[in-house]
């Protein structure tokens, strides 16, 4: 079985666990996610790549309940989903959630990054995306 991320340079994986991959410069130290050529604080052209945690807290999140404008690309048979910020400490990274329901995300809750199948490509390829899943109940 083949598979493929739904896009490059987003995460890698390392004896089968999942990272992003961000940028954090070489001047201020600031991080970056998706990675960027250019520091958004000093404006320095002196950004390297850089794993980010795999764990982190839920920073705010929403669910998408209905089926997104084109140019979505997702499955033909839309299910709601999260949508979250998830604070990884340095930075702020915007992601799918593994939970849609309302009721079992929290603020501040603990979520750790898991790699999920998003869409099957026209050659058959699994794409696979990355997505944070909460990390203990959230029923407290
Ligand atoms: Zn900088």
């Amino acid at each position: 079985m083949t598979s493929r991320a739904v896009a490059p340079g987003l995460f890698a994986e390392r004896d089968g666990v999942p990272h992003l991959i961000g940028s954090a410069c070489r001047s201020c130290g600031t991080t970056t996610f998706p990675q960027q050529d250019g520091c958004p604080r000093c404006t320095r052209v002196d950004m390297q790549p850089c794993e980010l945690p795999r764990t982190g807290t839920l920073w705010s999140f929403t669910v998408q309940a209905f089926r997104p404008k084109p140019p979505y690309q997702g499955p033909e048979e839309f299910t709601p989903y999260g949508v979250g910020y998830v604070d990884l400490g340095a930075v702020l990274v915007e992601a799918r959630l593994t939970e849609s329901d309302p009721e079992k995300l929290r603020i501040g809750a603990p979520v750790e990054l898991v790699l999920e199948p998003f869409r099957t490509d026209s050659e058959g390829t699994d794409v696979v995306t990355f997505a944070f899943a909460p990390t203990a109940p959230s029923t407290d």
